[in-house]
């Protein structure tokens, strides 16, 4: 029975997990439950999973949260330090980290240290803190296993590969909605067609992530850090499908791929199973209904923020940290339409320039950064 700890229980991930907890009783148990703004939802769940604690980060939502959960033995907390004690529940053993955003880093780094199994949605933990992250990881002797799609299927494929290292890596992206658009029409993209993705249903900062290609960008991060693969060995190639959900090479050119549908409870359940495999989450897959697949280059000139992600994360140090920020704050800015669609590459190209790069050393200055970052890229929304 693994005893788990869902940071971001009422986001679609969040929402996927508690699927599969659902649908295996016997082997997973929710300990504790956290949200963001989404009260209402966390009270619906404490209802039906039992947690002993649940935190809602925002404080102003405290008292309705309690008021709902009044009559249940469950704790509540409020704010991003509820969060942690969140964390810190006696008896729980797994982190699923699906907060979205750089706000899910710190509650990671407190997992790792009370010694959890990690399931990691929350790119953004490795895209900032990358080094520290891995470091804190590699000292702990515990096993960080990806959820996002690409990434397990890279782990899955790399099961039984400890002698034989990756020669390079495929990181297959279904290229948006927008990936035949002319690129005289981006500008002219609304937020409405922008979180029409063509397969995937997320939310909306990482459809948003996935129509400007920065979601692919930052998995190339994810990967470099995962995977310890250089970025020179990491491509992406446009797979509009998505069924093959990445692909690993190896030293003698052999080639092997992970399929399935288009479904996060798969790489979900996987994480939470590993090294086991449990009943299947979703429909078999049918090579005959999927009928054919195709594969192109990505449009780097057109969507510059893969391009902006492969230079921060060479770059290194605080760089990966400032691109994060500055990306967060404009497609907020989007979403709230203070900037256009092309306008997100602009305002994170200007910040990541605004900045002079120096090692990482610590979450406390990755935190620093993240905020001057922040400020910085509101700057030049605000000035556009
Ligand atoms: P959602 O926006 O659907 O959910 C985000 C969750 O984080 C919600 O529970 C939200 O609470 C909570 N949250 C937001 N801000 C804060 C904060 N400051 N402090 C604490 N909690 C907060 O995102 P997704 O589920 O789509 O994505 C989650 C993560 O997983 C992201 O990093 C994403 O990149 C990654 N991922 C997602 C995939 C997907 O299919 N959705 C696929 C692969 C990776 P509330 O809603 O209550 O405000």
């Amino acid at each position: 029975m693994k005893n788990i700890v869902l940071l971001g229980s009422t986001g679609s991930i969040g929402k996927s997990t508690l699927e599969v907890v659902r649908n295996n009783p016997d082997q997973l148990q929710v300990v504790s439950l956290t949200g963001g703004n989404n009260w209402q939802l966390l009270a619906e769940q404490a209802r039906e999973f039992r947690p002993r604690f649940v935190a809602i980060a925002a404080e102003e939502h405290a008292g309705d949260l309690r008021l709902a959960l009044k009559d249940l033995d469950v704790k509540v907390g409020a704010g991003s330090s509820a969060v942690l004690e969140a964390v810190m529940q006696p008896g729980a053993d797994t982190t699923v980290a699906a907060i979205v955003g750089s706000a899910g880093l710190q509650p990671v780094m407190t997992a790792i240290s009370a010694g959890h199994q990690i399931c990691l949605a929350n790119k953004e933990t490795l895209v900032v803190g990358g080094s520290l992250v891995m470091q804190a990881v590699a000292r702990s002797g515990l096993k960080l296993v990806p959820v996002d799609s690409e990434h397990s299927a890279i782990f899955q494929c790399l099961q039984g590969a400890v002698h034989t290292p990756p020669r390079r890596i495929i990181i297959t992206a279904s290229g948006g909605p927008f990936r035949e658009w002319p690129v005289e029409k981006l500008a002219a993209v609304t937020v409405e067609q922008a979180l029409k993705h063509p397969n995937w249903n997320m939310g909306g900062k990482i459809t948003i992530d996935s129509a400007t290609l920065m979601n692919k960008g930052l998995e190339v991060i994810e990967a470099h850090w995962l995977f310890a693969v250089d970025y020179d060995r990491i491509e992406v190639t446009v797979h509009p499908q998505s069924i093959i959900h990445s692909l690993v090479e190896f030293s003698d050119g052999s080639v092997v791929a992970q399929l399935g549908w288009p479904d996060m409870k798969l790489p979900i359940q996987y994480a939470l199973s590993w090294p086991e495999r449990w009943q299947p989450p979703v429909a078999a897959l049918d090579l005959a209904r999927v009928g054919s697949m195709t594969f192109s280059a990505p449009r780097f000139k057109d969507f510059p923020c893969l391009q902006l992600a492969y230079e921060a994360g060479k770059a290194g140090g605080i760089m990966p940290c400032v691109l994060n920020a500055a990306n967060e704050v404009a497609v907020h800015a989007f979403m709230q339409k203070k900037t256009g669609f092309t306008g997100i590459p602009e305002i994170i190209a200007a910040t990541v320039g605004a900045f002079s790069n120096c090692p990482a050393v610590s979450i406390e200055q990755l935190v620093a950064v993240d905020i001057e970052a922040r400020q910085r890229a509101r700057e030049f929304i605000g000035g556009a």
